[in-house]
């Protein structure tokens, strides 16, 4: 076959290839793999960050040289978390951009578009630069500037006596973005507050509680780069968790021929990627994941030695089937029978897909054995009642292939990441916070955080010191305006303090904004599960780091942020000093110095202690570079300390740590005496002590004692106990919850809102000072099929409609397309993003309309009063502003659906559709925040109080997970509240 030119140009590029490979080498710098070494997207080698030189765009044809210092930090703008490199210039000492970090082993030098735009965030003219205290009403728009000493003096002086007082339970601290593994948390602890909430139950609580209730860890860590089937119920490729980092490992196990199947309603980007697409009635995921199982089970391709191993068959069998023989054949003919009504046409009938195209799926994931790689996270799991057990059912299939922590498989996440010990670690509370941790729900996967306005308007407590931090409740939460009631409302909430960079929805109605670092002003470590390795990654003030490097000193980070911004952690130690000035209350010295008792904890010694003797590997590494630990992490931004950790539920257990162990039960392996209170950062997937406080350290598996998995058997759990003790024996299996949209329960007119989806470049509620990224994505339309666009007289796409909820309705652009099932409707999140008018420290520009929102007899009316228009700032881009479309902000009228079990916000909303009336304007928003009390009531009568359904008198059981644990002691039901057991 004769060569062709393109042959003649790989040929030559591979040449230059090798020549670079050789160049480098010899000069004992780094290559990095891959043409882009040789090319204008080459990263830079690290050995030249010190002095890397473009020439400037600008000046072409002119050569002009722009040198630059190359400082790493890593990407906050989604969970995953991304290496990024700043280009630090030398002349000006300020950031011109930010690329992709090479030397980060998650991401690989690769970002999506939010992580470039992160120089927009820096830069954005309409940025919180100082502290601001209101001036006037709550929500009225005046502020004042203050300083940072008197906005510290004011909060440490409200919690010093709000602890001394004993009213630990009205300080919270709510988290939406944590990107940091433990900081706040142990903060929270120093002050002896169960005061952590988050933003999880709005988010992946669903996912998390399927996968927790198998493994005894709530996260999955698929493969996939060496996997032969990748199963995916989400828009992972674009959106889904870790997304850039699993890209790119999806991508290549494609080029390697694996087959990707997607579950998703709607025709996402990851969809138009996937071998198969199923686009199934939202709900119904379960029931396919279901005759997958079932499939595998009839037709004996399981694998029945990992079963008989690993699953917990004999206890199912000892507790909920003493009739049969306690032998594994039994098992095995319950196990059929428990799944033989699952067939492809029962899945179909809920599914409305065609049966002979879940059989054919069925058949790949048969095929794929121990490489069968999975994720279900927010999607069908955050969407529906009883969405945690489509993640359960997902995880069914990985355990019948035995295709748990193998090469192509799915790892239970606690192996694949790595939380560094930090240096002072304070106990554990002794109370528990009733406002995040509501009785009715003792598995909630996370705090109930979505239902605090209810639960505050029911009496059942009060805040008088609340901090948000990468967090915006009124706009990120269903039912909006009944945060923004009880916000407005000092009887309820006394000192609301918005930790932000950005003015947002929330921020309007603090006392108090403080301005916060956006991902290249702050500190953070962190490390997530993106292959079957583990990374520790540190975001850093890269202006700070670039100073030291030029040999400056700098002691607080305010000194190189714009205006006054600080970062979190020096502010956290700050406050905690000011509240415990003296030591007395006994929190200073979590913020002390180890070096120099009695000094102040600095950053510097904070990370430097945790590099030096939490990170293993680490200080060896920098000694052979000459370095210290935290100088290496200053200077590469992320450590990798493991590859291939393997199946480490097979790791048999030392001898010396059984000295005097007790067999238990099932088989549980504990220690011979009761371990102290475990400290309050406990390692991911440390199994939680038994009632004795004894520490289980394995499990006994034909005969040898195995480190297994950290749920109460030790084993995977077919079958949960914790389910059926606390009051769920019905659920206690994998299987199909009927959702609250199922067919059956929708009025007739009515259709599914799916509001779950994200766009790949939008960041939540930092977006809109992105200007690249509102440019890129600033609307929101309604996807509708043509059928049912011609039913609801809907005539051409961009026609106005009104999307009808239980208690409200917005008006939004149609989007007429076949890309979403008919007999369903979609609308984004991130869209409708708005200011109140009358705020001068916001302007109309980005992505926020000017609102006006009235009080109606019933409930709230918002309207766009302006939209987005060009401005003049600073930046001038502003100028050139061509769009004027923010979208609509629809979570505002979806009334809370809290999923009794696993806590989750049933996201997915019965609607009817139909053309706008005449006056309606796009964004218009109309709720009944009365009729929103009505429905929180309504799902808060499905749940099954810990008073109720307890086995011990506990509120919870005490292995589940919790971010911040209280003491043992916490865990007890007040007398008052067992009555009912
Ligand atoms: S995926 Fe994008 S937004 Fe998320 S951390 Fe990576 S670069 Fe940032």
């Amino acid at each position: 076959m004769s060569r062709t030119p393109r042959d003649h140009d790989l040929a030559a590029l591979g040449e230059r290839v090798s020549a670079a490979r050789a160049a480098a080498e010899a000069r004992g710098e780094t290559f990095y793999p891959g043409a882009s070494r040789v090319h204008l997207s080459a990263f830079p080698p690290k050995e030249r960050w010190d002095d890397w030189v473009e020439l400037s765009s600008r000046a072409w044809p002119a050569r002009d040289e722009k040198h630059y210092m190359l400082v790493p930090t890593t990407c906050f703008n989604c969970e995953s978390a991304c290496g990024l490199l700043a280009y630090v210039d030398r002349d000006t000492r300020q950031v011109r951009k930010f690329e992709g970090n090479p030397e980060h082993p998650g991401s690989r030098g690769r970002n999506c578009a939010k992580g470039p735009a992160t120089v927009n965030q820096v830069t954005d003219p309409d940025r919180v630069l100082y502290p601001m205290k209101r001036a006037g009403r709550r929500g009225e728009g005046r502020w004042a500037r203050i300083s940072w000493d008197e906005a510290l003096d004011a909060l440490a002086a409200r919690i010093r006596a709000a602890l001394t007082e004993g009213r630990q339970n009205e300080i919270m601290v709510h988290i939406g973005r944590p990107g940091e593994d433990g900081f706040t948390e142990r903060v929270l602890a120093s002050w002896g507050v169960d005061g952590h909430n988050s933003h999880t139950n709005v988010c992946s609580s669903g996912g998390r509680t399927g996968f927790q209730f198998w493994m005894g860890i709530d996260r999955p860590s698929p493969d996939h780069a060496h996997a032969k089937v990748i199963y995916l119920i989400s828009a992972h490729l674009e959106a889904g968790h870790y997304f850039n980092p699993h890209a790119q490992r999806i991508t290549e196990a494609r080029q390697n021929g694996a087959k990707v199947i997607v579950l998703d309603t709607r025709l996402s980007n990851t969809a138009s990627h996937a071998d198969y697409w199923l686009s199934p009635q939202p709900g119904s995921e379960a029931a396919i994941n279901l005759a997958i199982a079932s499939n595998l089970i009839r037709t004996g391709r399981y694998d029945a030695e990992f079963v008989r191993r690993w699953w917990n068959w004999a206890e199912y069998l000892a507790e909920c089937r003493p009739d049969l023989p306690g032998t594994f054949e039994a098992f095995q003919a319950v196990l059929a029978e428990l799944y033989s009504g699952f067939t492809f046409e029962y899945a179909a009938a809920e599914s409305g897909l065609d049966a002979a195209v879940i059989a054919e799926v069925a058949e790949v994931v048969a095929g794929a054995g121990t490489r069968f790689a999975c994720h279900a996270w927010r999607s069908a799991a955050a969407g529906n009642l009883g969405g945690w057990q489509v993640s359960r059912t997902l995880f069914l299939i990985s355990a019948l292939l035995g295709a748990v922590a193998t090469e192509g498989g799915t790892f239970p996440n606690a192996w694949n990441k790595f939380v560094p010990r930090p240096i002072h670690v304070p106990p554990h509370p002794g109370v528990w916070q009733d406002l995040s941790w509501p009785e009715e729900f003792p598995l909630a996967q996370n705090e109930l955080s979505f239902l605090l306005p209810h639960l505050l308007k029911d009496g059942r407590g009060k805040l008088d010191t609340y901090f948000v931090r990468v967090y915006n409740p009124v706009w990120t939460n269903p039912d909006g305006l009944s945060w923004m009631e009880v916000l407005t409302d000092e009887q309820k909430v006394g000192c609301f303090v918005a930790l932000t960079p950005t003015w947002n929805e929330s921020a309007y109605f603090a006392d108090y904004v403080l301005p916060m670092g956006h991902g290249s002003e702050r500190h953070d470590t962190h490390s997530y599960e993106q292959y079957d390795g583990q990374w520790v990654g540190f975001r850093q003030p890269v202006l700070r780091a670039a100073r030291e490097r030029l040999g400056e000193t700098v002691t607080d980070t305010r000194e190189v942020n714009p205006g006054e911004v600080w970062e979190e952690n020096e502010f956290w130690i700050e406050l905690s000093w000011r509240i415990d000035p003296d030591g007395a209350l006994g929190i200073r010295r979590y913020h002390e110095s180890r070096a120099c008792p009695g000094r102040k904890l600095t950053v510097d010694e904070y990370y430097g202690w945790m590099f030096e003797h939490s990170v293993p590997g680490l200080p060896e590494r920098a000694a052979a570079e000459g370095r210290t630990p935290l100088e290496w992490m200053r200077r590469y931004g992320a450590f990798e300390i493991s590859r291939g950790q393997g199946a480490v539920h097979e790791q048999e257990v030392p001898a010396a740590e059984l000295t005097g162990a007790a067999v238990r039960g099932t088989g549980r392996v504990y220690t011979a005496a009761p371990a102290p209170d475990a400290p309050n950062i406990v390692p991911m997937g440390a199994p939680a002590p038994d009632d004795q406080g004894r520490r289980p350290v394995g499990v006994l598996i034909d005969a040898v004692v195995r480190r297994g998995f950290p749920t109460p058997s030790g084993r995977l759990e077919f079958w949960s106990s914790t389910l059926a003790a606390w009051g769920w024996p019905e659920h206690a299996l994998p299987g199909y919850i009927k959702s609250h949209v199922h067919p059956s329960a929708l009025d007739p007119g009515q259709v599914v809102l799916l509001s779950t989806f994200r766009l790949p470049t939008q960041i939540h509620t930092r977006s809109a000072n992105s200007k690249w990224l509102d440019e890129l994505s600033h609307t929101n339309p309604v996807w509708i099929h043509p059928s049912d666009a011609a039913r609801f007289g809907v005539d051409r796409t961009g026609d106005l409609i009104r999307v009808e909820t239980e208690i409200g309705y917005f008006v939004a652009k149609a989007w007429i397309t076949e890309g979403i099932r008919p007999g369903v409707v979609a609308c984004s999140h991130h869209m409708g993003r708005w200011k109140l008018s009358g705020h001068s420290q916001v302007r109309a520009g980005g992505m926020m309309a000017t609102v006006a929102l009235r009080a109606e007899q019933a409930g709230w009316a918002m309207r766009a009063t302006e939209h987005v228009r060009p401005y003049s700032s600073a930046d001038p881009d502003t100028a050139r502003i061509w769009w004027s479309d923010t979208g609509v902000h629809q979570n505002l009228t979806f009334p809370v659906h809290p999923d009794p079990i696993s806590g989750m916000h049933c996201w997915h909303q019965a609607v009817r559709v139909r053309p706008a009336e005449a006056g309606d304007a796009h964004g218009d928003i109309a709720v009944d925040t009365a009729k929103a009390r009505e429905v929180y009531r309504r799902w808060m009568a499905q749940t099954k109080p810990a008073g109720h359904v307890s086995p011990d008198g506990t509120r919870r059981p005490r292995w589940l997970m919790r971010p911040l644990k209280p003491g043992a002691a916490a865990f007890a039901l007040p007398a008052d509240r067992s009555a009912g057991r």
